[in-house]
């Protein structure tokens, strides 16, 4: 079975991509001492390029990692490649989600995108990318009590009705941004060593 570290260090994001990757993938931990990688490229595959090169070189095996951006229409595309700075740079989860929906207060057309750009690494140079989108629209309010990051605020067009944080994590990963970056990513590697 194919090995690969994980460059993400954010639990949330882990605990996804190993229930995408099971079965197929043994996905090892990163290391506790590799620094944090200054995520300072301008495009989500930069980025996740930027993690995985970084975690490749510092372990010497395959490394995936994967960048997610909300790119909502209303704003131009924004917060894109500062989702997780929507608020400041040391902003929370629920401060960016408060920011943002004081960014569209009255504003009608509420239609975003998630992207999520997945990228594995090998020790050879070897480099892969896959893109995952899914594509929606934002809440007027919070709701549900699952998932994390913007997925209380977030109805994606492919669902009932519900926010991702209404929905079982199976639910929402059939039809999420990282479910399909992540499908895709596996059928690539299919023949890789
Ligand atoms: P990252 O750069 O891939 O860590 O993602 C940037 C930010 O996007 C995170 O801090 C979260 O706020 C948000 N995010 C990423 N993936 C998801 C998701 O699946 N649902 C909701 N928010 C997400």
């Amino acid at each position: 079975m194919i090995r690969l570290v994980c460059a993400s260090a954010n639990p949330d994001k882990v605990a996804e991509i190993a229930a995408l990757l099971d079965g197929a993938v043994v996905l090892l931990p990163r290391p506790a001492h590799v620094a944090d990688v200054v995520e300072d490229a301008p495009t989500l595959e930069g980025n996740a390029t930027l993690k995985a090169v970084a975690i490749c070189a510092a372990t010497g095996l395959p490394a995936v990692a994967d960048d997610t951006g909300l790119f909502v229409d209303a704003l131009d595309g924004r917060p894109g490649v500062h989702t997780a700075r929507f608020a400041g740079p040391t902003a929370s989860y629920a401060q960016n989600r408060v920011a943002l929906l004081a960014a569209l207060d009255s504003v009608v057309d509420r239609t975003a995108q998630f992207r999520t750009v997945a990228v594995v690494v090998w020790p050879d140079g070897r480099e892969l990318a896959v893109v995952g989108e899914c594509r929606g629209r934002i809440a007027e309010m919070e709701l549900g009590e699952r998932g994390f990051g913007y997925d209380s605020v977030f109805i994606p067009n492919d669902g009932d009705g519900r926010t991702f944080s209404q929905m079982s994590l199976d639910d929402k990963q059939a039809i999420s941004h990282r479910g399909k970056a992540f499908a895709a990513l596996l059928a690539a590697l299919v023949g890789e060593p």
